[in-house]
């Protein structure tokens, strides 16, 4: 079955909008956008729309991912693959989209607006919210007929770090062969020494895998994510994006961060990450205020803490800003710490009654 059966027939039938650029090729005085035949700023050229997939961007997004670049589509952050995939997919008040919380909320935001229902199977705290492997296959076992289109997998997961073992991922892309589309948001993989699924996708043509520039790349400012999947999905996905979603700015930068000495620089700044989170790891079991640090393959820390609420508030008086986790099911007394620079996790040490630089380790000068 070609995983296209699965989108909203309304979608496959309808013809996107045609833009200006997307019907241009080539061409020498350009009269059909009704763009301004000057720029406003003097040496910058943003006079004209941009390329809807910059054709650079999408090669070096491909190259960097070892996939090819049909595979790719670069949008606003993978928040807007989140949205795409849910408006796809997903008949409003018919269909149904399935999570394992705590996890990335985005998912459930996406689904709401489309009016799609969100069907939760929770990971456990007494299981260390490993994947609820067991109670999503039983899930999708009962779903007749078949109304969960997205099924999201998120690893590392966001906010308790957790990854998900490859034969559990693997188990997941069989389960839903044919039946749904696997979501493996992958915004936190550089972090992790587990695989990557997009080794996954050349048998898998209901897997998309979502991956971002914001985290690891550092340029969340810039909003750029990428959607990977068989080309005949991101086709589809293009069909109801926006014309022109990508700045020029943007594509510019992201290019920027994809050119191998940037790579280079940003595995340095993912060794220093990663050596902080260790530190931290470490360090924060000392603090009175708090009772555990869940483990982390990302770039943050879920901890559990004696009075969450009171310690958020003390934190954010001494301008510390943490994120709340007690929304989340099983997280009620949770906050999630963003790793730093160094100077920044002592601060954190130090306001949580932890030992901080020289006492334990041998110092190393990371930033
Ligand atoms: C941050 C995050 C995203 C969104 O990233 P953008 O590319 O900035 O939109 C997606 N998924 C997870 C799990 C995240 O934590």
């Amino acid at each position: 079955m070609s995983v296209l059966k699965l989108a909203r027939p309304e979608i496959l039938a309808m013809s996107g909008y045609s833009s200006a650029r997307m019907e241009a090729a080539g061409g020498r005085v350009f009269l059909n956008a009704n763009e301004s035949p000057v720029s406003p700023i003097d040496g910058e050229s943003c006079h004209r729309y941009p390329d809807p997939q910059p054709e650079a961007l999408r090669a070096a997004v491909a190259r960097y991912l070892n996939v090819s670049p049909e595979q790719c589509l670069v949008g606003r952050g993978s928040d807007e693959a989140i949205d795409l995939l849910t408006r796809a997919f997903c008949r409003a008040g018919e269909d149904a989209v399935l999570i394992s919380p705590p996890t990335f909320g985005m998912y459930a935001v996406c689904a709401r607006v489309q009016n799609a229902r969100v069907l939760e199977v929770p990971a456990s705290a007494d299981q260390g919210f490993a994947y609820p492997l067991n109670d999503v296959l039983a899930a999708l076992a009962a779903d007749q007929p078949g109304r969960i289109k997205l099924v999201y997998l998120c690893s590392p997961n966001n906010p308790t770090g957790q990854v998900v073992p490859t034969d559990v991922l693997d188990q997941m892309i069989e389960a839903t062969r044919s039946r749904a589309v696997l979501v493996v948001d992958e915004a936190y993989q550089e972090f992790a020494a587990t695989p990557s699924a997009l080794s996954r996708l050349p048998d898998a043509e209901h897997v998309v895998v979502l991956r971002t520039l914001s985290k690891a790349h550092g340029l969340a400012g810039e909003r750029l994510g990428i959607a990977i999947a068989a080309p005949e999905v991101i086709a589809l996905l293009q069909k109801i994006m926006a014309p022109y979603p990508l700045p020029l700015s943007s594509v510019t930068r992201g290019l920027a961060v994809l050119e191998p000495a940037a790579l280079a620089r940003t595995a340095e700044r993912i060794a220093m990450i990663n050596a902080e989170r260790e530190r931290l790891r470490q360090r924060l079991p000392e603090s009175p205020q708090l009772t555990a640090v869940l483990p982390s393959d990302a770039n943050f820390l879920a901890v559990r803490c004696r009075d969450a609420g009171t310690l958020y508030q003390e934190l954010l008086r001494q301008g510390i800003v943490l994120r709340s986790l007690q929304k989340y099911p099983g997280l009620g007394d949770a906050l999630r710490i963003s790793i730093g620079t160094r100077a920044e996790n002592d601060t954190l040490l130090a306001a949580l009654g932890c030992s901080t630089a020289n006492s334990l380790l041998p110092s190393t000068e990371a930033a």
